[in-house]
């Protein structure tokens, strides 16, 4: 694709560069889901099931009292109803209620033969050997029927179907222990760059500290993904070599840095030399622009560029979305939410901005962003006042303060 950009007294040729929408469809259509596995309830949080998961049992097993009472027969009442017994919930009663009888019972009793409605504790006069119902009590009345919330054999939650807290739920109700999920994506990360330290260790002139791989780390296991942490690489050939072979073991690789054009650039070359089938290098994107994404085999590989928070928006708008297709959610894509800028945001005509902003709920529920200082794709410090990515899209003019605007939070719980 060519995106004519138009620059001031001149038109420039912006060649080879992908749309954000355009690289997301080329990186989705290669990220297919992995082979399922039997999961424990206990163990799929989050996850995305593989197949319908039905109920093994009835739910309720049995009709169950909806309220501590007294089971009876409604035609019993009104009247003075003989107590034959007290059943709490776990403890059925051994035999059937008789007529003229009523037992006590509390939530979640199995209602007994012959009973046919409850009567709260509320509405009865309570003397030990028998109890008093002033009012008619309803044929069915507090009794939750057998399989009135499901059946045994019904779909509980069907495939693709995300493992949130109350499907889990349901599914430990209707008697499900365990699940088939989509396997985790295991994911190589490898940061590259001769001039990285860890952090902790002093500096030398010349050396920064390595922090795009702590970033990666949690970003890609708050996806799911099971993360193995390679050691940094100095930009050499071999080194590359090396760290990319055992890299490729894994389901994805997800370098950072070395994407760019400059002689100490070698992930793609090296890359291309251990067979990597580039599918594209290069998004009309700001920041983010010379990500590349391949495939090796079954592996998929993404360059990030070094830059921080070019890293943070590739990683946020391609390597989620991936690992979400991965793990079989149906709609992967990145998940923004609705907002308004409270600053005039410039487009660009040819390429995608994605703002750092701070993000302030208002008290009837909408999102304000203020851009924060300081948008420079290197400024990860000015990024850590931010709490969203702010999207602008690109186009003429620009977003007026108080204009609706879509941005992707930048924290885990939130899951951009
Ligand atoms: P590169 O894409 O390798 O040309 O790197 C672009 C810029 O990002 C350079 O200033 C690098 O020093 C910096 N950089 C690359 N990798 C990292 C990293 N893992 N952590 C922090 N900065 C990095
Ligand atoms: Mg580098």
């Amino acid at each position: 694709m060519i995106i004519r950009a138009s620059v001031p007294g001149s038109v420039r040729l912006v060649a080879d560069l992908l749309t954000v929408e355009a690289a997301l469809a080329r990186v989705l259509e290669h990220a297919r889901p992995l082979a399922a596995e039997a999961v424990s309830l206990w163990d799929c949080a989050g996850r995305a099931l593989a197949e319908d998961a039905r109920a093994v049992v009835e739910l309720p097993p049995f009709p169950s009292s909806a309220m501590d009472g007294f089971a009876l027969r409604s035609a019993s009442t009104p009247g003075t109803l003989r107590i034959a017994g007290r059943i709490a919930a776990g403890r059925p009663a051994t035999r059937p209620l008789e007529p003229g009888e009523a037992m006590g019972i509390a939530t979640g009793g199995v209602v007994p033969v012959g009973a046919d409605a409850v009567v709260p504790l509320e509405l009865v006069t309570d003397r030990e050997y028998e109890v008093h119902v002033e009012q008619p009590v309803s044929l069915g009345a507090n009794i939750r029927e057998t399989g009135g919330d499901a059946r045994r054999g019904e779909t509980i939650a069907a495939q693709g179907a995300i493992l949130a807290p109350h499907r889990l739920a349901a599914l430990a109700a209707t008697g499900v222990a365990t699940v088939r999920c989509y396997r985790r994506p295991r994911v190589a990360i490898l940061t590259t760059g001769t001039e990285l330290r860890p952090p902790g260790e002093p500096l030398e002139r010349g050396q920064i500290y390595e922090s795009n791989g702590v970033m990666l780390e949690a970003l890609l296991v708050g996806a799911g993904a099971v993360v193995r942490r390679l050691r940094t690489v100095v930009d050499s050939l071999e080194a590359h070599r090396a760290a990319l072979t055992d890299a490729f073991a894994d389901d994805v690789v997800v370098s950072s840095g070395g994407v760019s054009v400059g002689p100490h650039d070698l992930v793609r070359r090296v890359g291309r030399e251990l067979g990597v089938e580039e599918l594209f290098w290069g998004v009309a994107v700001r920041p983010g622009k010379p990500l590349s994404f391949g495939a090796r085999g079954a592996t998929l590989v993404f360059g990030l560029p070094g830059n921080p928070v070019s890293s943070l928006v590739g990683a946020i708008l391609f390597v989620l979305p991936a690992l979400r297709a991965l793990q079989g959610v149906r709609s992967p894509e990145p998940r923004f939410h609705a907002g308004t800028t409270t600053l005039a945001l410039a487009r660009n005509a040819a390429r995608d901005d994605f703002a750092r902003a701070r993000l302030e709920l208002l008290a009837d529920g909408t999102a304000s962003l203020s851009p924060v200082g300081g948008q420079e794709s290197h400024m990860i410090a000015s990024a850590a006042m931010a709490d969203a990515l702010v999207h602008v899209p690109r186009g003429g003019g620009s977003i007026a303060p108080g204009e609706s605007v879509r941005y992707l939070p930048l924290d885990l719980a939130s899951g951009a």
